[in-house]
């Protein structure tokens, strides 16, 4: 067993941790966890208390394994030791640490990998990577808001926390706040508590750049959304930059109509599954990073493996580099398939195009493949269009802006209107789902 430093796989963990909860739950129960001993037979943990043993195990049981060599029965190799109470060291309440909100504890602290220089772009996020550039250089002066919507693990967090790094490095002069909806929420619960309220409001309103990440855990919460929509628009009249990150795009959020035409005033921009290059790309740039050297062979088979989730494909970085690291193996793809089990998926049916949709809904549905590309608005053309149009969003990986040009030009949101449309009518019309799945099945024998 070695000592644990800084670049163990424990201190891997804690960083991927940190990242994935909020900065009072981290302090609370992450930070004072101390790694003691790290090797093949596992870590030794020093754990204040029994509960902060539990609470790791209850939630990152699955994540520990993906870090950690694990035991025959699934459990990751951790041996816990009970620290020596120490007397606790509160600082005073209500004491406020400059920089900070006024009486808040759920500031994010930018993740300082995540910078526009080590994003790697392709044809799914180039466009979305420039807006946040564009916004990062000229703040309240191009986008405003920067709406950015996308999957779990494409990116989007990663992009916010860039504009912050790059406005608080060129324009030093600036107020920059970066949260999490959930923070904003505590905050306002906390100020509400403390009467900071109106202290809380002026410092929001008085910010240059407020980047608020994950706004889909504002839905269902009429009263925060009312707060929250008041600040936002005192920010945007007073050309004061917003950046919002949300898992669907405005228009399919549970929020007012009133913040959701707020949140399109600005420019919104997807995060896509990137394409199989870019994964590569991803791949070996954060392999680089931990001074792992995969083969390029053994990168394409991840990457085709791993494919709709960037950090699925971190996570198969970390268990390899951990795997080199204790058993000095070589990667190669037998290892890789061994090691990477439950990560690597199905390869997806890359053949399937928008051509090969059309050609299987203009069988079916009996109407020529030119008038589904065309744009006759009769209701015997407009089914089927919208059929091969849902078929390709779930089929075909490529960006809406991508799956819009094969449909002889359309945009984004006319692919998205097609595939609500249908997804509604699936639920009631029988007859409808037959013919879909008829058309899904012929594409499975293609
Ligand atoms: P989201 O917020 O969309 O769920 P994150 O921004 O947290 O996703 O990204 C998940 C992980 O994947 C992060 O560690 C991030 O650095 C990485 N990642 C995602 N997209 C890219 C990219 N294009 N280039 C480099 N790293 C990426
Ligand atoms: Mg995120």
């Amino acid at each position: 067993m070695t000592t644990c430093t800084q670049n163990t796989t424990w201190a891997d963990f804690l960083e991927f941790a940190e990242e994935r909860t909020s900065s009072a739950a981290f302090e609370n129960w992450l930070a004072p966890i101390r790694c003691v001993e790290e090797g093949e037979e596992g870590v030794v943990l020093e754990v204040p208390n029994v509960f902060v043993q539990e609470y790791l195990l209850e939630n990152y049981r699955e994540d520990l394994c993906a870090f950690l060599p694990v035991a025959p029965s699934g459990e990751p190799l951790i041996r816990f030791v009970i620290a020596k109470p120490t007397p606790l060291v509160r600082p005073p309440s209500g004491k406020i640490v400059p920089g900070q909100i006024p009486g808040a504890k759920q500031q994010v602290r930018l993740n300082p990998q995540y910078r526009f220089e080590t994003f790697i772009e392709g044809p799914a996020n180039q466009f979305v990577k420039s807006a946040a550039m564009g916004v990062a250089t000229r703040p309240g002066r191009s986008y405003n808001p920067l709406f950015i919507h996308g999957g779990v693990g494409l990116g989007k967090t990663h992009l916010l926390h860039s504009i912050g790094h790059y406005a608080l490095e060129h324009h030093k002069e600036l107020k920059v706040e970066c949260i999490t909806t959930e923070a904003f929420i505590n905050e306002l619960v906390d100020a509400l508590r403390n009467k900071t309220i109106d202290k809380l409001k002026r410092y929001w309103r008085n910010l240059d750049i407020l980047l608020v990440d994950d706004i889909q855990f504002l839905q269902n919460r009429p009263n925060f959304e009312e707060e929250f929509c008041n600040t936002f628009e005192a920010l945007i009249h007073q050309s004061k930059q917003v950046v919002i990150t949300s898992d669907k795009p405005p228009s399919q959020l549970k929020l007012s109509e009133r913040l959701v035409a707020r949140m399109e005033w600005g420019l919104v921009a997807g995060v896509n599954v990137p394409d199989l290059e870019t994964r590569v790309a991803i791949l070996l740039h954060k392999a680089e990073r931990k001074g792992l050297e995969i083969p390029s062979r053994v990168a394409f088979f991840i990457a085709e493996h791993i494919y709709s989730n960037v950090r699925q494909l971190e996570g198969a970085v970390n268990r390899l580099s951990l795997q080199t690291r204790l058993l000095r193996q070589e990667i190669t793809e037998e290892l890789v398939e061994s090691t990477l089990r439950e990560l690597l998926q199905r390869a997806p049916k890359e053949k399937i195009s928008v051509e090969v949709i059309l050609k299987s809904v203009a069988t079916i549905f009996q109407v020529p493949v030119r008038d589904l590309k065309g744009h006759s608005r009769t209701k015997e053309i407009v089914l089927p269009r919208q059929v091969a149009m849902y078929l390709a969003t779930e089929m075909v990986s490529e960006s809406l802006q991508l799956l819009g040009l094969s449909f002889g030009g359309r945009t984004h949101s006319t692919i998205l209107h097609a595939r609500d449309k249908i997804e509604k009518k699936l639920k009631e019309d029988e007859n409808l789902r037959r013919r879909i799945d008829m058309v899904r099945r012929s594409l499975e024998i293609e």
